[in-house]
C-alpha cells in the first residue's frame, strides 16, 4: 500500500514538477523582493540584480519569430482549405465574441464603480513619451502591417505613420473689386498654407501580425502543392519540432528566471500603498473585470461549447498563466503555452499550431477589457458626460487597439491613444494611469494568454469532425508526429506498469 502511495507522490510530482517550480519561483520572488525593497538599491544596482529575468525574456524571444512562422506554416499545410477555413472562421469569431463580451464587462465595472469621480489626484510623474497617432491612420497602419514589402525587415520593425509639418503655397482667388460684385474682377494669389501629413515612419519590433499574416498564406499554398510541396512542409515541420526542443530545454530555466523578474519589480516598483483615490479605484476597477472574465466568462464559454471541466483545463496551464504573469509579454510566453497545451491538455497540435500564434498576435482580451475601462475613466476624471455614441466608439476602438497591440510588455498603453482621440478624451491624461500600468500590464497578458488557450480548447473541440475525418489521410506529418509520440507514451507506461506489477508482487 505504502509503496503504492509512494509511487503515485513520485508520479505526481514528475508529472507537476514545473508548475510546483514555477509556483515556488513567485513565492520566493515576492518574498526575495520584499526583502530586497528596504535596502534602496539603485537602479544600476536593481538593473544588475534583474539580469537573470533578462536573461529568460531575451531567451523567449529568441524563440518567438521561428516558431510563430515554422508553427503556422505547417499547421496551415497540415489541413485541407475547407477544414482550415472553417477551423480559421471558429477561431475568429470566439476572438470577437470574447473581446466584445470583455469590452462590455470592462465598461460594465467603470460605470458601477466610477473610480474617476471625486477630487482629481494630481498626477504622478511619469517618464513615459506616448506620441499621439491618429485613429484613423493607426488603422490604416494596422492593415499595412499585414502586408509588409519585405519580409526580411517585418522580423525587427513595423510600420507607424509619423507626421511632419509642411509649408506649402495654396493658389486661392479673390475678387478684386469688392464694391460692385457684379463686375468683379477676380486675381489669383498664392497663400502659404502649414499643414501636418502623414509621412511613413518605423517602429522598433517584430512585426507578427505581417508575419502571420504571410505565414498562413504560405501554409494553405504549400498544402495544395502536395507532392511538390512535400520538402517545405518537412522543412517547416522539423524547424517547428527543433524549436519545441528548445522551449523543452528553456523551460527548466523558466523558474529561475520568473522568481528574478518578479523580484526585480518588487524592488523597483514606487510605494503602492501611496495609490490611493481614484488611481486606487481604477485600479481595482480593471482587476475585478478581468477577475470575472478569466475566472468565471471565458471558463463558461469554454463549458457550454465542450461540456468538459474548464478549471481542470486551466490547471494545465498554470505555467504559462505565470510566465505570462513574470513576463508580461504574450508572444514571448507563446512557446511556454504551446507546450502546455499540447503536453499537459493533448490539445491537437493542428489547433494550436494555428488557433496560439494567431491568438497570441490579435487575441486580447485583457487588453481591450483595460483600454475601455482606461477611457472611461479618463472621460469620468475630467467630468465629462459620455453618450452612447462616445461609449459605442470606444467600444469599438478597445477591440481595434487589443488588436493592433503588440504581445509586448505595456502595448497596451501605446494604443490606449487611439481609443482616447477617437472618443475626443484629452491624451495628456493617460499620465494618470501610468503609474499602475506596469502591474495591470502583468494581469491583462496573463488574461490574453487565457484566452488564446480556452480558444484552443473550444476550436480543437469544435473541429473535431474534421479532424477526425482528416486523421484517416496517410502522409499526414503532424499526425505522423503525434503517433510517434503516442507510441512512445503508452510503451513508457506499459513499461511502468510492469515495473510497478513487479513491485508490488
Ligand atoms: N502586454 C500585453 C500582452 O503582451 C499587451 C498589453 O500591453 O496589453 O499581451
Amino acid at each position: 500500500m505504502s509503496s503504492i502511495t509512494g509511487s503515485n507522490v513520485r508520479a505526481f510530482l514528475r508529472r507537476n514538477l514545473f508548475v510546483l517550480f514555477t509556483v515556488a519561483a513567485v513565492v520566493l520572488g515576492v518574498i526575495l523582493g520584499f526583502t530586497l525593497r528596504p535596502h534602496n538599491l539603485s537602479m544600476r544596482e536593481i538593473k544588475y540584480f534583474a539580469f537573470p529575468g533578462e536573461l529568460l525574456m531575451r531567451m523567449l524571444q529568441m524563440l518567438v519569430l521561428p516558431l510563430i512562422v515554422s508553427s503556422l506554416v505547417t499547421g496551415m499545410s497540415s489541413l485541407d482549405s475547407k477544414a482550415s477555413s472553417k477551423m480559421g472562421v471558429r477561431a475568429v469569431v470566439y476572438y470577437m465574441v470574447t473581446t466584445l463580451v470583455a469590452v462590455f464587462i470592462g465598461i460594465i465595472m467603470v460605470m458601477i464603480i466610477q473610480p474617476g469621480k471625486g477630487s482629481r489626484d494630481s498626477p504622478v510623474a511619469s517618464s513615459g513619451n506616448i506620441e499621439p497617432v491618429q485613429a484613423a491612420d493607426a488603422f490604416l497602419d494596422l492593415i499595412r502591417n499585414m502586408f509588409p514589402p519585405n519580409l526580411v525587415e517585418a522580423c525587427f520593425k513595423q510600420y507607424k505613420t509619423m507626421y511632419k509639418k509642411v509649408i506649402h503655397t495654396k493658389n486661392v482667388t479673390v475678387a478684386l473689386n469688392l464694391t460692385d460684385s457684379l463686375n468683379a474682377t477676380e486675381a489669383a494669389l498664392s497663400e502659404t498654407v502649414e499643414e501636418i501629413i502623414p509621412v511613413s515612419g518605423s517602429s522598433n519590433g517584430v512585426n507578427a501580425l505581417g508575419l502571420v499574416v504571410f505565414s498562413v498564406c504560405f501554409g494553405l499554398v504549400i498544402g495544395n502543392m502536395k507532392q511538390q510541396g512535400q520538402a517545405l512542409r518537412d522543412f517547416f515541420d522539423g524547424l517547428n519540432e527543433a524549436i519545441m526542443r528548445l522551449v523543452a530545454i528553456i523551460i527548466w530555466y523558466a523558474p529561475v528566471g520568473i522568481m528574478f523578474l518578479i523580484a526585480g519589480k518588487i524592488v523597483e516598483m514606487k510605494n503602492l500603498a501611496e495609490v490611493g483615490g481614484q488611481l486606487g479605484m481604477y485600479t481595482m476597477s480593471v482587476i475585478v473585470g478581468l477577475l470575472i472574465h478569466g475566472l468565471f466568462v471565458l471558463p463558461l464559454f469554454y463549458f457550454l461549447v465542450t461540456r468538459k471541466n474548464p478549471y481542470s483545463f486551466i490547471g494545465g496551464l498554470l505555467q504559462a498563466l505565470i510566465t505570462a504573469l513574470g513576463t508580461s509579454s504574450s508572444s514571448a510566453t507563446l512557446p511556454i503555452t504551446f507546450r502546455c497545451l499540447e503536453e499537459n491538455n493533448r490539445v491537437d497540435k493542428r489547433v494550436t499550431r494555428f488557433v496560439l500564434p494567431v491568438g497570441a498576435t490579435i487575441n486580447m482580451d485583457g487588453t481591450a477589457l483595460y483600454e475601455a475601462v482606461a477611457a472611461i475613466f479618463i472621460a469620468q476624471v475630467n467630468n465629462m458626460d459620455l453618450n452612447l455614441g462616445q461609449i459605442l466608439t470606444i467600444s469599438i476602438t478597445a477591440t481595434a487597439a487589443s488588436i493592433g497591440a503588440a504581445g509586448i510588455p505595456q502595448a497596451g498603453l501605446v494604443t490606449m491613444v487611439i481609443v482616447l482621440t477617437s472618443a475626443g478624451l484629452p491624451t495628456e491624461d493617460i499620465t494618470l494611469i501610468i503609474a499602475v500600468d506596469w502591474f495591470l500590464d502583468r494581469l491583462r497578458t496573463t488574461t490574453n494568454v487565457l484566452g488564446d488557450s480556452l480558444g484552443a480548447g473550444i476550436v480543437e473541440h469544435l473541429s473535431r469532425g474534421e479532424l477526425q475525418s482528416q486523421d484517416t489521410e496517410p502522409g499526414n506529418p503532424v499526425i505522423e508526429d503525434d503517433e510517434k509520440t503516442y507510441q512512445l507514451i503508452f510503451q513508457e507506461n506499459e513499461s511502468v506498469k510492469h515495473r510497478n506489477s513487479e513491485t508490488t508482487m
